[in-house]
């Protein structure tokens, strides 16, 4: 039934878009539906559809949903939950072709489309001396990062990645493609996609607020912290860099301090990636930093660099493509203690449950949530995700698991419900734990929605949004998610 509907779907597809869509054993079927970060992800779709602008689009979902297939929609392809950007059987619909940059002066907007990765739209900016607020990783894609959210290098000062969004060129379930800004008849619809991942529309470009940006100081470093002194030295400066006054509450600074197991090689190591805007080459707030001690595993950068998109291209050597991945959020206050626990839970666990597990790794990095970010987010009229900026600055913590045998597959997703699960149940004892999880870096079975909006309110608020522009529930039922709203 399920597959009969897809190919029905794709043969009225490849009747109106020849060449556009794509069946097994193409070079392109081939080339697009792999293009995923995590071999977990990756399906067999019925066909691959290509489309070249948001009419292609607006064209293709009635049709599919006429068919009534299932459907995905894959942009960088980066997010590591199974069924988010790929469909099987069903049409995949891949925006690698929707990658337009435009620079609108006079708005100090660019318009860029969903398909390309970060690093793309920063090589484009960086020479006029600009920049946006997208992800930090390079090969990961503006569509996800912006309807998920979107930490990046600027959100002290810019708040999430979406909140410098001010429109958005989106085609809804029934085939209608809004413009959809902050004022006229989709204000409601702004709010959501700002944050309400794909549940609502496909948005084919984002209009997003730019700003000035040239050199920034650039450090990737990290320590073997097999002895004890190590790692006391590191979440020593931590604890600094968290401080009030420390290098959380610098305008200009950001950071990705991360712990890491790779228990079958009996290996501990903390990082951090290190940011700070401008022309300083030692800047205050990781002097800490400069006091761990211990062997060093490898080290980038450590000076100023002419331009700040230093940062993502030496981001790259950290992460690899084509294991099998997944990624768990937990948050939880800025205090030390809090810090503590889940820094001993993940490497104990790891070390534990996971060294007969081939090339299991496991890292928690600590993603600071200033208050100054949230005041930012707040400022630029706030978006589904809605958190207070009274909760003061946390840490939204993100866990990532790699490991290459299919066979683990179950016991890894075990090991994310385990592993947040006691972070959260030794926090709170302490008071620590911040309900709080973010859907960019969620597990398959969290519940990011719940946890949105200051008051509870974001996902009633959701929900009567989906009615109202799709009140067939198309986009909800046929269309892949990594996460549905939450009934
Ligand atoms: C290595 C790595 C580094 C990361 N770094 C960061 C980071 O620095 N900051 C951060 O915030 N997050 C980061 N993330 C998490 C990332 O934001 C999410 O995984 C995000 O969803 C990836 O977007 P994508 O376009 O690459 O992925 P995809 O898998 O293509 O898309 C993710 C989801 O968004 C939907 N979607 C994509 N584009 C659109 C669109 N135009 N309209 C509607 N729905 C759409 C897809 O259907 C899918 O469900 C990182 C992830 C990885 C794996």
């Amino acid at each position: 039934m399920a597959a009969a509907a897809a190919s029905q779907a794709c043969m009225k597809l490849k009747a109106i878009f020849p060449g556009a869509l794509f069946v097994a054993n193409t070079t392109q079927f081939e080339d697009q539906s792999l293009a995923i970060w995590s071999d977990t992800c990756v399906l067999t779709p019925t066909c691959v559809f290509l489309p070249s602008c948001a009419a292609d689009i607006g064209k293709a979902l009635p049709i599919i949903k006429k068919a009534g297939s299932r459907f995905s929609v894959r942009a960088g392809g980066h997010m590591p939950v199974p069924g988010a950007q790929s469909v099987e059987p069903g049409v995949f619909i891949s925006l690698s072709n929707l990658n337009q940059r435009t620079l609108n002066r006079y708005s100090r907007t660019a318009s860029i489309g969903p398909g390309q990765t970060w690093m793309e739209v920063y090589n484009w900016l960086a020479p006029y001396g600009l920049a946006v607020n997208g992800g930090r990783y390079p090969t990961v894609g503006v569509g996800g990062v912006l309807v998920g959210g979107g930490i990046g290098l600027f959100s002290s000062t810019q708040g999430w990645g979406c909140d410098n969004v001010v429109g958005f060129e989106a085609v809804l379930a029934d085939g209608t493609i809004a413009h959809v800004t902050r004022k006229g008849k989709y204000s409601d619809l702004f709010w959501a996609l700002r944050g309400g991942h794909n549940n609502f529309a496909i948005v084919t470009r984002f209009d997003v607020r730019y700003f000035e940006a040239t050199s920034a100081y650039v450090k990737v470093v990290a320590w073997n912290a097999s002895a004890q002194s190590t790692s006391e030295e590191f979440f020593s400066a931590l604890d600094a860099y968290m401080a009030p006054g420390g290098g959380v509450d610098d305008p200009n600074v950001a950071i990705i301090p991360t712990v890491a197991a790779a228990p079958s090689l009996g290996l501990y190591e903390v990082i951090t990636d290190q940011f700070a805007l401008g022309t300083d080459s030692s800047p205050a707030a990781f002097a800490n930093f400069s006091n761990v001690n211990g062997p060093i595993m490898f080290e980038l950068g450590g000076q100023v660099f002419e331009s700040w998109t230093k940062f993502p291209q030496l981001l790259e050597a950290t992460g690899a493509r084509g294991l099998r991945q997944l990624f768990w959020s937990v948050s939880f206050k800025a205090d030390r203690r809090a810090i503590s626990i889940a820094n001993r839970t993940v490497i104990d666990m790891t070390f534990e449950r996971l060294a007969d597990a081939q090339n299991a790794a496991v890292a928690l990095t600590y993603q600071p949530v200033s208050e100054s970010w949230l005041k930012a987010s707040e400022r630029r009229g706030g978006n589904a995700i809605d958190l207070d900026p009274g909760l003061g600055t946390f840490i939204a913590g993100l866990i990532a698991i790699q490991w290459t045998d299919a066979a683990d597959d179950a016991r890894m997703n075990a090991f994310g419900v385990d592993v947040t699960a006691e972070i959260k149940r030794q926090t709170a004892e302490l008071g620590f734990y911040v309900d709080f999880v973010y859907l960019n870096d969620a597990g398959p079975s969290q519940k990011p929605f719940s946890t949105y909006g200051r008051h509870g309110t974001s996902l009633q608020r959701l929900k009567h949004i989906q009615n109202r522009y799709d009140p067939d529930h198309f986009l909800d039922k046929y269309l892949a998610h990594g996460f549905a709203l939450e009934r």
